[in-house]
């Protein structure tokens, strides 16, 4: 078993103790397959999770009456949920009831799409009720059981669907499609943050491209927050789009897609948090700045080097450009002042030196002269070359 798979070894072993099943289930079985980099490790178990919260010492209760726990075991947090099966959702969020079960078999045909429905038990055997092997060998997305009902049922499987097609380059089956037009019109009743969330899986998919082209011959967008209320919208999105690593990046593509869409508007509609909000306003900034003066020395020292990434996948997916982020790391380096207080001289100093004027605004407009002169190496950062520069550029009389 591969590393991270190796670490919860020990939590199986402990349930299986107790006279309990225990298995590896779900995302982390069909990556181990699939060899992808394994993300979280989880856990289906026949122990009901007051059983688990006696035998563990450190135990999350996130959702017990939906018999999912978490169980931290050298630090690492796992889910142990119950076998169970679900009754509707009539809040779109979760089912109204669980029933635990003994089995794992009703627990896997639950379970969205046939390449999720797999467990795993500690010797490597793996439990495939529903040809999930095959769909991973053919690279193919389907339901578990009938997708009429498994979309009613919980219409998010249906951006899941996509969220899938984006992350591991999968073709949607065929009848599968035809059940997710069919019932896609019920994405509107969905808590918005879950879309969100599948969302922001989606657009850092390696094949994004691919879900996003499944999107369009669906028709999804019809249904999403902002986009069923402008249908060209969507189409808009440039086919050299990139996997955008977080969602800032996404909104921040959108609006400049749009700009009578403003950034307060996707950040509410998609209900996203203050982060994503300031991240897609700093890199707004720093393209409107880039679309206009190229990339220079000024946008290096202005914008925080961590949006370098952000900026670069920006700008290749809107112009296809081979914008590398390493080369903005170097231009950084290079740069011989990297922030105001690095400059020779300070605000009191320029004042000192016209001690007739106010302090005011033009203090500011000197001190982002300086600086700009500074950073394209017009003047050097020395004391004795400010003082003489100011002197022959003096503030405008106001
Ligand atoms: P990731 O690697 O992105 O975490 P994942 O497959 O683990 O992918 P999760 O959202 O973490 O996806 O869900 C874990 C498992 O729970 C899935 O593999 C699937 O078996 C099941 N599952 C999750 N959401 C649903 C749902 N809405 N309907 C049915 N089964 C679901
Ligand atoms: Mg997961």
């Amino acid at each position: 078993l591969r590393g991270p798979f190796n670490k919860a070894v020990p939590i199986i072993q402990k349930i299986e103790s107790h006279n309990h099943k225990a298995y590896f289930v779900g995302g982390c079985v069909r990556d181990l397959l699939l060899n992808r980099s394994i993300g979280d490790v989880d856990i289906t178990t026949s122990a009901p999770p007051e059983v688990i919260q006696t035998i563990f010492e450190k135990v999350i209760p996130v959702g017990i009456k939906h018999g999912t726990v978490v169980v931290v075991h050298e630090d690492i947090p796992y889910e142990v949920t119950t076998f169970r099966t679900e009754g509707v959702y009539s809040d779109s969020r979760h089912p109204d009831t669980v029933t635990f079960i003994d089995d794992i078999d009703k627990d896997l045909e639950r379970r969205d799409f046939t390449i999720n429905a797999l467990a795993m038990d500690l010797a490597g055997n793996i439990i495939d009720l529903f040809d999930g092997k095959e769909d991973l060998k053919k690279g193919i997305i389907r339901t578990v059981g009938d997708g009429n009902e498994r979309f009613k049922e919980d219409p998010l499987r249906i951006i899941r669907a996509l969220r899938f097609s984006s992350q591991l380059g999968f073709e949607i089956y065929s009848e599968t499609i035809q059940q997710m037009k069919a019932v896609q019109s019920e994405i509107e009743s969905l808590a918005v943050e879950r879309i969100t969330n599948e969302f922001e899986k989606l657009f850092a998919g390696k094949y994004v491209k691919n879900g996003l082209e499944y999107i369009n011959i669906i028709g999804t967008y019809q249904f999403l927050p902002i986009f069923k209320d402008n249908p060209s919208l969507f189409s808009k999105i440039p086919k050299t789009i990139q996997p955008l690593a977080s969602f800032g990046e996404v909104i921040a593509l959108l609006h400049l897609l749009e700009n009578n869409i403003s950034i307060s508007e996707w950040v509410k509609s998609w209900k996203c948090s203050n982060q994503v909000k300031k991240d897609a306003k700093v890199l707004v900034e720093s393209y409107n700045y880039y679309e206009t003066n190229g990339i220079d020395e000024w946008l290096v020292y202005t914008l925080d080097n961590r949006y370098y990434e952000g900026f670069s996948r920006i700008v290749n997916s809107i112009h296809q450009e081979n914008t590398n982020h390493k080369d903005l790391h170097h231009m950084n380096k290079q740069l011989p002042i990297h922030s105001r207080k690095e400059l020779a001289v300070n605000g009191s100093d320029i004042a000192n030196i016209f001690p007739l004027l106010q302090k005011g605004p033009w203090l500011q407009k000197m001190l982002t002269d300086i600086e700009k002169a500074v950073v394209f190496r017009e003047l050097a950062n020395s004391k004795s070359d400010i003082k003489e520069w100011i002197k022959c550029n003096p503030p405008e009389a106001n």
